[in-house]
């Protein structure tokens, strides 16, 4: 049974009616029916949730900044065993949400639960240095959080992304505010109830709403010391803009074109499930998908037929049956999906596979079947822009420079995945992809949430997850004393 599912911001630990008196209506993208309503959140709200962080830090000496940093990693460990306590009923509710399969909705609520598992940890770890410096002084530096800090989420992750983002910057002691998608608010507002038992009023408020009323109030507000972004370029831009005005810093996660390498030296058998998940997991709504294969000529052939009598067998159908992949999230993304590939045939690029919606599939839902293209010339748009859905382009390379250039070849630069035995080739071309990981014989390290993650180029620029993503919730002072 799915919780009962609230029209209001959680800020202060209370449930907060929007203050427009507004709601949104929430869609279930497996039949396009509306099955829930959420807070429409403005200004004003994002204003009482800016108010009640800040009122939580003070400056280290409010509710939740004056807590010793053992005390907090204890806290959001207890919320971590909560969030894994209610994985599944978090699941269900994501799985209606967003249209994502179970199996990939609980992978997400344990990702989240192993993300405050893994900073809680860390919470009285993270410290400064004492510096070498002239004679008769003495310099240290200290990390101090941010104070509050603003997490926009996509919906393609929300739980992940929420764990790695506010569940960071909660860690080095920041007080939240989180402004999810429209499309995917119901975890973290459950999430967030979750929270109430564990943290102090104010250190994590979450106000649901549209991007362009509530997000962009979020970004311009300047009780906001830092702001973390995931989502599209343009969007990244715009947060990134509003920001500047205050000078705030910004992480921004802006998705990617990432390549699979695969040379004919590799263990095809082991690649091959894995170039199509890369794709094909959350419906190819997966800012680091694996959405080009790039093949040595001289296996080409071959590895293409393997792939595409693979990809044919692809299915999908409600995230309630389980199947390869769900529907789109909305009409929009399936619409805009659709039109790449309309893109792709009228431009006369062959189709070398095409998987099915299942019958059982609501032809209301936002399906789109998983679509496999062959030879596309690097300069079309399907080999060039990110796609946000399950459409795989391949085409074939000659040698290890050529690779590189195609790889390279894109705007984007978040992740790479090598597949050769050649021991010397993994690091020369490991190190000149342009790429935030690199992963050689895998493709993800099954997401490890210990692994820095984040992009270069048009794909951003900060980094999450890992050790790393702590440093940039926090501010370095340095203290140089005089003693003489
Ligand atoms: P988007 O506009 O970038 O949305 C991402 C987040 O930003 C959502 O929470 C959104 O809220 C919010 N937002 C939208 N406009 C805003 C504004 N002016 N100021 C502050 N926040 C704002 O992405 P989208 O339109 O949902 O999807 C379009 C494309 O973005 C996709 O096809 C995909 O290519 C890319 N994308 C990438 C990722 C990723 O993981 N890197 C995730 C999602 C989308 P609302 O949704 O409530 O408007
Ligand atoms: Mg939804």
């Amino acid at each position: 049974m799915l919780p009962t599912i609230q029209a209001a911001h959680l800020i202060a630990n209370r449930w907060v009616a929007p203050a427009g008196g507004a709601t949104l209506p929430v869609l279930d993208p497996a039949d396009g029916e509306i099955f829930a309503y959420i807070a429409r959140g403005n200004a004003a709200d994002i204003d009482a949730a800016v108010i009640a962080a800040r009122a939580a830090y003070d400056g280290g000496d409010g509710p939740w900044g004056r807590v010793p940093a053992a005390e907090r990693g204890r806290l959001l460990a207890r919320l971590g065993q909560e969030i894994a306590a209610n994985a599944e009923e978090l699941a269900l509710l994501e799985c209606r949400d967003t249209g994502k399969p179970m199996k990939q909705a609980r992978a997400d609520a344990a990702a989240c639960a192993r993300y405050f598992e893994y900073y809680a940890g860390a919470c009285d770890k993270l410290h400064g240095e004492t510096l070498p410096y002239q004679r008769g002084y003495t310099v240290l530096t200290v990390r101090e959080p941010h104070g509050v800090t603003g997490h926009i989420i996509p919906w393609n992750y929300p739980m992940q992304i929420f764990g790695r983002s506010a569940g960071a910057a909660l860690a080095a002691g920041n007080a939240c505010v989180v402004k999810p998608a429209e499309d995917a608010c119901l975890s973290l507002l459950r999430i967030a109830e979750l929270a109430v038992k564990y943290l102090p009023e104010g250190a994590l408020n979450i106000v649901t709403g549209l991007g362009s009323e509530a997000g962009a109030a979020l970004s311009a507000h300047t009780g906001i010391d830092h702001i973390s972004f995931t989502g599209s370029p343009v969007t990244g831009s715009l947060v990134a803009q509003a920001a500047a005005v205050n000078h705030r810093p910004v992480t921004l996660e802006l998705g990617g074109k990432s390549p699979q390498i695969v040379f004919a030296d590799a263990d095809l058998d082991a690649a091959l499930p894995v170039l199509i998940n890369a794709i094909i997991q959350n419906g190819g709504q997966t800012c680091s998908a694996g959405s080009r294969v790039l093949i040595e000529q001289s296996i080409y052939a071959p590895l293409m037929a393997r792939l595409a009598e693979a990809f044919g067998r692809l299915r999908a159908g409600p995230g309630s049956a389980d199947l390869d992949l769900g529907p789109l999230i909305n009409a929009r993304q399936r619409d805009r999906v659709a039109g790449y590939i309309a893109q792709g045939e009228r431009d006369g690029l062959r189709v070398a596979a095409r998987g099915t919606v299942s019958e059982g599939a609501a032809s209301s839902g936002y399906y789109i079947a998983p679509t496999l293209f062959t030879d596309v010339p690097a300069n079309h748009a399907l080999a060039r822009e990110e796609v946000f859905g399950p459409v795989l382009v391949a085409m074939p390379f000659a040698d290890e420079a050529e690779a590189l250039r195609l790889a390279n070849g894109t705007d984007y630069g978040l992740i790479a995945g090598l597949w050769t035995r050649d021991g010397a080739r993994q690091l020369r071309m490991a190190r000149k992809l342009h790429a935030g990981q690199v992963f050689i014989n895998n493709y993800g390290a099954g997401g490890g949430v210990e692994l820095p993650f984040g992009g270069m180029k048009h794909s951003g620029y900060g980094r999450e997850k890992g050790f790393e993503a702590l440093l940039g919730f926090t501010a370095l002072k340095t203290i140089a004393i005089s003693h003489g």
